[in-house]
């Protein structure tokens, strides 16, 4: 089994300090890609036993808590689900309150229809997932955790088996939102003060109970239905 190459305090792929492991192989070949080398199938390295340990304990190591960053090449394509699955679920035996973020070129909505039991297992795991092709005409450097506007940040822990969350991927306005939230302590911005409560805290009660497809009142978050 082949794999591109692992971080072990990666600060830039997700919010804190993460492990960042990447698989070897990727099937989208996107123009502009940041990781050529790793589009080979037999390119990268040999995987042991000794990289799957290492990564377990680099995830607290220094007691700090570390998230688990799944990357590539294609980490969901079916060359490389065996080893993405092995790695995550062994993250997830010896370290279960890992934050889990992967990375993939297929938009989820086309996952989920594969019916494949690792790749279901896969996403069941993940917390978040930024799903869709790099593309080159839409690359925008501002972007958190993604590197053009169509990519998208699901949020696969929250909703519910219908409706998964996304950011919006409107990053100039999810910033100005999140700036606000960051100002409250995480208070929904688009709530006077003085009724502040638990339930206005983001994601607030109210779009954790939005039965229906649509954004949140201030518009970070959209409910969306990948089932249609
Ligand atoms: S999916 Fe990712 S690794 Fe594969 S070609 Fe596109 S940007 Fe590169
Ligand atoms: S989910 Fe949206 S509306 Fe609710 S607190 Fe967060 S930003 Fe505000």
């Amino acid at each position: 089994m082949k794999y591109a190459g692992v971080l072990y305090n990666d600060f830039s792929a997700a919010p804190g300090v993460s492990v960042s492991f990447f698989t070897q192989g990727c099937v989208f070949r996107c123009a502009g890609c940041h990781n050529p080398e790793t589009w080979e199938f037999d390119g990268g390295e040999d995987f042991t036993a000794d990289i799957l340990d290492n990564i377990i304990e680099k995830l607290t190591d220094n007691s700090i808590k570390r998230n688990f960053c799944l990357m590539g090449g294609e980490p969901l394509c079916p060359e490389n689900l065996f080893l993405s699955y092995l790695v995550l679920s062994t993250v997830k035996e010896k370290s279960p309150d890992t934050p889990i973020y992967i990375w993939t070129g297929y938009k989820y909505e086309d996952l989920i229809k594969r019916h494949e039991q690792k790749l279901d297992a896969i996403l069941e795991m993940a917390d978040v997932l930024i799903d869709s092709p790099f593309i080159e005409s839409k690359r925008d450097v501002t972007l958190k955790m993604r590197g053009s506007t169509n990519q998208r940040i699901i949020y696969l822990k929250e909703g519910n088996d219908m409706l998964k969350i996304i950011r919006n991927p409107d990053e100039a306005y999810a910033k100005r939102i999140s700036d606000a939230l960051e100002k409250t302590g995480g208070q929904c911005p688009c709530v006077p003060k003085y009724a502040w409560t638990e339930d206005t805290k983001c994601m607030c009660k109210a779009f954790r109970e939005q039965s229906e497809p649509g954004p949140c009142h201030c518009g970070l978050y959209e409910k969306i239905d990948f089932n249609k």
